[in-house]
Order: C-alpha cells, then sequence, then structure tokens
C-alpha cells in the first residue's frame, strides 16, 4: 500500500551559478558586489541582476543568472541537457558537493575565469524546517520518492530531505525533471511511502 503525505511546492530551479568573493571579482572587477533583483523562496537567498556566460568544450550558454549571496565556493548548476550542450559531463550532485566536480570557464564582457570543479546536476531536493520534518515524519538526508501531479505525472526517486530552520518548505528539481513531467511552476509533490 502506498502511503501519501500532505502536498508541498515543487519549483524549478533554471540554470545559475552561486560565486565565491574572489571569482565575482575576478568577473566583475575589483570591489564588485551582487546586485539584488528579487527574492527567492529560501530565506535570504536572492536572484542577482548579474550574469555570466559559461563555456564547456561543445558550446556556450549566455546569460546565466548569478544567485545571492556569495559562497565560499563558486558552484554552478546546470540541466543535462546543458551539460550535453556544453560538452561536460557533470556528477549528479547535492548543492555544496563539488569535489571532483566538472570544470568550466566562466566569462563576463571581457573577463574570465576558468573553474577547476563546481559544475553539478542537482539532485532533486525538499527544503524543510524541523517541524515540517516532524510532520512529514522524515529526517535529514533521508531519500525519499515524490510524486507530482500533471498532465504525465512521474514519480522521482532519490529524492533528499534537507532539513534545516532556515528553509521553507519547497521541493526543488531542475529543468529537465519538470519538462518531463509536463511540471510547471505553482506544482505540487506528495512523499510516497510503501509499507507492508
Ligand atoms: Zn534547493
Amino acid at each position: 500500500m502506498n502511503i501519501k503525505s500532505q502536498a508541498f511546492p515543487v519549483a524549478i530551479s533554471a540554470r545559475h551559478i552561486h560565486v565565491s568573493e574572489k571569482d565575482l571579482q575576478a568577473l566583475f572587477g575589483p570591489n564588485a558586489t551582487l546586485t539584488k533583483d528579487f527574492d527567492l523562496s529560501q530565506p535570504g537567498q536572492f536572484a542577482a541582476k548579474e550574469r555570466v556566460s559559461i563555456e564547456g568544450p561543445k558550446g556556450v550558454i549566455h546569460n546565466v543568472r548569478v544567485l545571492g549571496p556569495v559562497r565560499a565556493a563558486t558552484q554552478v548548476e546546470i540541466s543535462r541537457t546543458d551539460a550535453m550542450k556544453l560538452g561536460l559531463n557533470p556528477p549528479l550532485r547535492q548543492s555544496g558537493d563539488i569535489e571532483n566536480s566538472a570544470s568550466i570557464k566562466l566569462i563576463h564582457q571581457q573577463r574570465e575565469v576558468l573553474i577547476e570543479q563546481g559544475v553539478i546536476i542537482a539532485q532533486a531536493h525538499i527544503h524543510m524546517t524541523e517541524e515540517d520534518a516532524k510532520a512529514l515524519e522524515v529526517h535529514n538526508n533521508e531519500i525519499v520518492s515524490v510524486e507530482v501531479d500533471s498532465e504525465r505525472p512521474v514519480t522521482f526517486r532519490a529524492v533528499v530531505v534537507r532539513v534545516s530552520n532556515d528553509f521553507s518548505l519547497e521541493m526543488h528539481i531542475d529543468t529537465d525533471e519538470a519538462n518531463a513531467g509536463f511540471i510547471a511552476q505553482q506544482a505540487q509533490g506528495r512523499i510516497v511511502k510503501s509499507c507492508s
């Protein structure tokens, strides 16, 4: 029998980049800071007005949005479709886990930075507070399956639960995952648990 938990919002993350202070200066000039465009749903996170081009061995993608605030290490999150266009084979990882991930060149006007690692395909995950985790009966780093209703419904497996009181309840998938399931912004997901 399958048990479904309460529904939560599913958000689609388009390709984006988190930059370190060092790479921000290298790309946008000394003393550059990020300019907030709009707030994202996770508290403190924002979409910046700054954009960069990313170049791999087979292609380039322009206008990739930078998200703020700055981080300790630069991280580029792209879809598998993007990776093919760029000629890269980035690993499927959780945000922050960039050891031995793919390399890429970042470009802004005449400035370029080659990052040795930092390109990942983000593993689908659900942000939630401790209270949400209790209500959904899951714990931090638990791997769950999530069903998302749509015209072409899909169930995502290997979805990571990420618990922190700095988060707000929301599942994040990339554009390939959204497109596969005909999922638009505002979709709702439910954790599906099988029990005997
Ligand atoms: Zn996320």
